[in-house]
């Protein structure tokens, strides 16, 4: 018996080692890793670059408590982030995941509408179904009724308005039931809830942590930023699973040229080597907090040297690599792929991605999109099937009965075209 208390119902599998695309269990068996473990590790495994900058790291000093010091290895990250941000976001604030990412812009929100004089604005909304972390703070933003409800005496759960249908594939803006674009049920929201109580909305540019890899449709991202500029809402991007190179793009938001307020990253940029989140801002979020008294935030392990020394070394493999570029080729060969394996498999109602962020779901009638029903558990037995073949890849249940159980296939960025033949044979 383990005394390691996890989530997950008895998997037992034990790692043991794992470089590039692969992984070996204690047994000596070998997976293709399909899913980056949670869509983090962009650049592979036991990069020989990454680990030599942590080891370089690690001689110089793994700790420096951010009151007291700002390290090398957190200053040049933040300057090679920003570098890589649209324009003007520049100032960066590291922490040590996505959930702290998320909860570091809610209060940097907030903290900027109380130094403007305008601290009756406090409602973030978000879309449902979504994920954005799991502080009370990321969690009241998160779109998913059964993570939110046991904690409601806790925080008070945010505004929600709908994500587009995902097997509609980004084609349909509109809203069947309601024949409205997705983008102006926000406008729409934002009214309905008074306009000066809202601070933010924010979004995933491609949803990927619950709708699976749900590219927005036609306008939506554009639209959003339009009606947010009109509300004085500020947007915020999370891109804690598309940035760092997913989509094809360093963040998912450049695909569609839009500059969001706040930009929070974590699981790409430290590619699994260490613990890393970032939110990233600029002088006129930023300023007027600091001008009021400083911002009342911070982790113990907010620009950990080691974590920052790890994330320099992802950054430069992503464009030494050109791991952008490699994921938007191998991606549109990976979605072509799995659309063949929806020809064969009638099950199979939707395919769609954007770069390595791709997804399949299952549902019972293509054109109605009704899920299959919850009993077949054929999500789960695709994975497992999967698993006994060498091949691990992400599956999801229906959320709120919104969306259908998918299988997210989100393999390292150092893909080629004979790990996608690995991929589809595992799936097939
Ligand atoms: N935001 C998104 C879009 C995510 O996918 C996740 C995690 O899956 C988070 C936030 C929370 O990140 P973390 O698990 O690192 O706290």
């Amino acid at each position: 018996m383990s005394n390691l208390f996890y989530q997950g119902r008895g998997r037992k599998r034990v790692l043991d080692q794992a470089r590039g695309v692969y992984m070996w269990d204690k047994n000596g068996r070998r997976y293709l890793d399909g899913s980056s473990g949670a869509m983090v590790c962009n650049i592979g495994h036991s990069n020989e670059n990454v680990l030599a900058a942590m080891q370089r790291q690690m001689e110089k000093s793994t700790f420096g408590y951010r009151l007291h010091f700002e390290t090398e290895a957190s200053e040049r990250l933040a300057a090679r982030l920003a570098g890589k941000m649209p324009g003007g976001l520049n100032r960066v604030f590291f922490v040590s995941g996505g959930s702290e990412a998320v909860e570091t812009a809610i209060k940097l929100a907030r903290q900027h509408a109380l130094a403007i004089g305008e601290g009756s604005r406090w409602k973030i909304i978000s879309r449902a179904p979504s994920y954005h972390g799991c502080t009370l703070g990321a969690l009241a933003t998160t779109g998913y009724a059964p993570l939110t409800e046991p904690f409601e005496p806790l925080m008070r759960v945010m505004p929600k308005i709908p994500a587009p249908r995902a097997y509609l594939d980004g084609l349909d803006p509109a809203d069947p039931e309601t024949g409205r674009h997705y983008a102006d049920m926000l406008a729409a929201r934002i009214e309905a809830e008074g306009a000066d109580s809202v601070l933010g909305f924010i979004v995933e540019p491609v949803g990927g942590a619950s709708t699976g890899a749900l590219v927005p449709p036609e306008g939506y991202l554009e639209r959003v930023r339009a009606i947010c500029d009109d509300y004085g809402v500020l947007m915020i991007m999370d891109e804690v699973m598309t940035g760092a190179g997913r989509t094809g793009a360093f963040l998912g938001g450049d695909h569609w040229g839009v500059r969001p307020d706040i930009v929070v990253m974590s699981k790409g940029i430290g590619s699994g080597y260490a613990p890393l989140g970032a939110m990233i801002a600029d002088d006129r979020l930023v300023g007027p907090v600091l001008d009021a008294g400083g911002f009342a935030h911070g982790f113990t392990y907010a620009g950990n040297p080691l974590a920052c020394a790890a994330g320099l070394a992802v950054l430069e493999e992503i464009d030494r690599q050109d791991l952008c570029g490699n994921a938007a080729v191998m991606g549109d060969r990976l979605l072509a792929r799995l659309h063949g394996l929806m020809q064969r498999h009638e099950i199979i109602g939707d395919v769609r991605g954007k770069g390595l962020l791709t997804a399949f779901e299952f549902m019972a009638d293509r054109v109605t999109g009704a899920p299959l029903p919850r009993a077949l558990n054929a999500y789960q037995r695709f994975v497992d099937i999967a698993y006994d073949r060498g091949l691990i890849v992400y599956s999801r249940r229906t959320r709120d009965g919104i969306d259908g159980d998918h299988v997210l296939v989100c393999p390292p960025l150092i893909l080629n075209e004979s790990h996608i033949d690995e991929i589809i044979d595992g799936l097939d």
